[in-house]
């Protein structure tokens, strides 16, 4: 069960894991990108850390809200787009239930709608899908995260800039698949919010 207090942990640690992994996550999209993936999760990350750290509320519709804003507003590259709206429909949905997993089911389905790819296109969503599929199973751990991770590698790019590379992105992993790898394992970290 989610709560304001516990989400706001969690993206605390998320914020820094993409802050201790700045450099790696725009090297990862250097070859099949534009080098400013982990610039622009940091960007965003740092303006999440600030708004949050910036009010005692903790009301989780608005924790969700804040995050959705900060990050559309400060991130720039399609990540940013797609986390807020992922974040925006947890938002949403908060407002219905605190469940885990119908809160991350809404964000999977926005970030679905918002940039048209779907499972096996090699972006985030390879490492959101199979990550929701064992929170529904009560059997999420590390080795699901970077495995699903992982599985990004000899994928053929299909949607956001990798894509132009067509073949030429098998080989590389997803940055954005990194980045989803950061926010899964900070939730793991994150005692009793499974
Ligand atoms: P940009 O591609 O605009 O430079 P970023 O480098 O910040 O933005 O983010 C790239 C990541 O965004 C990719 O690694 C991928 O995971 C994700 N991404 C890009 N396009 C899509 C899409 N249409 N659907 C889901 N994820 C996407
Ligand atoms: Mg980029």
């Amino acid at each position: 069960m989610l709560n304001g207090k516990n989400t706001k942990e969690w993206i605390f640690n998320f914020a820094k894991k993409i802050e201790n992994n700045k450099t790696y996550l725009s090297e990862l999209d250097t070859p099949i990108g534009d080098g400013d993936h982990g610039n622009n999760m940091a960007r965003g990350m740092e303006a999440v850390n600030d708004a949050l750290s910036n009010t005692s509320n903790n009301d989780l519709t608005t924790v969700f809200k804040t995050i959705a804003m900060a990050l559309i507003s400060k991130v720039g590259g399609a990540s940013g787009p797609l986390y807020g709206t992922a974040f925006l429909e947890m938002a949403k949905e908060s407002n219905n239930s605190t469940d885990l997993s119908d809160l991350l089911s809404v964000a999977l389905i926005g970030i679905k709608k918002r940039g048209g790819a779907n499972v096996g296109d090699k972006t985030m969503i390879d490492v959101w899908d199979p990550v929701l599929t064992a929170i529904k199973s009560n059997s999420l751990t590390q080795q699901t995260i970077d495995k699903a991770v992982d599985n990004t590698k000899n994928m053929i790019a299909r949607k956001g800039r990798a894509s132009y590379l067509g073949e030429r992105s098998v080989g590389h992993l997803d940055p954005g698949a990194v980045s989803s790898g950061y926010l899964f394992s900070a939730l793991l970290e994150t005692e009793g919010i499974l």
